[in-house]
């Protein structure tokens, strides 16, 4: 087969301690899964429960690299969120069978032209504009579970230039993993390398170009990135 031109290349996510790499195929994001950020954004969590969007696989920013501070906005939030990866999916996955396709988990950043996202909810239109940009994934390497367990709890955080702007717990997530793959699996067919940015916690907020992240979910990792 001869292609007319080259097909971009596979997004691969590193995994810690490993030499295999993780082909990302879909990225899959809960929106609102923790109350206190539903709250924020002006939304009550017992009459609105959380859902998905998609971000693009190549809008991943792997580690190691600057944020580039995108275009056509004023307004870039910070959103810190692990992420699940999954090594098999399907469809109609039940939840007490859905821990078996994850592969491990990984800490990441939903960046989000807030702004723009605000135009397109009063209007009633998609968000992509608002969340599936250019690098507007930044993901740290994956764990596998097989080498640090299925997180339940612990601490979700995110600090600017040292200072503490988003704090949570992973018991704090409305949908818990389980339930994520099983609802997806209802409306999607999941397959190994789709990830799953489950949500982030209270105390979203702008950065600004010199902006130095730091993110982090206990007994997952670390994400460190700068924004330029
Ligand atoms: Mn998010």
């Amino acid at each position: 087969m001869n292609f007319i031109f080259p097909p971009q290349n596979q997004t691969i996510l590193p995994i810690r301690g490993r030499e295999e790499v993780f082909p990302v195929n879909r990225v899959y994001c809960v929106g609102r899964n923790y109350a206190a950020h539903a709250i924020e954004m002006g939304h009550d969590p017992d009459k609105e429960p959380p859902f998905f969007f998609q971000k693009n696989p190549d809008n991943i920013l792997l580690e190691g690299n600057d944020f580039p501070y995108p275009p056509m906005t004023k307004d870039v939030h910070h959103e810190i969120e692990m992420v699940v990866a999954l090594k098999s999916g399907g469809d109609n996955i039940s939840a007490d069978k859905a821990m078996d396709c994850v592969y491990g988990y990984g800490v990441s950043l939903d960046m989000t032209r807030r702004d723009l996202q605000g135009v397109m909810k009063k209007l009633g239109r998609p968000w992509e504009i608002g969340k599936a940009f250019e690098h507007s994934a930044p993901c740290s390497e994956l764990v596998a579970a097989a080498d640090i367990g299925h997180p339940g709890e612990g601490a979700v955080w995110l600090k600017i230039n040292g200072e503490t702007r988003q704090e949570g717990d992973l018991n704090q997530l409305i949908w818990k993993i389980p339930e994520m793959i099983s609802y997806l699996s209802d409306h999607f067919t999941l397959h190994s390398g789709d990830i799953i940015l489950t949500g982030t916690p209270s105390g979203v907020g702008p950065v600004v170009k010199g902006d130095k992240m730091h993110g982090h979910v206990a007994g997952v990792g670390d994400i460190h990135v700068n924004v330029s």
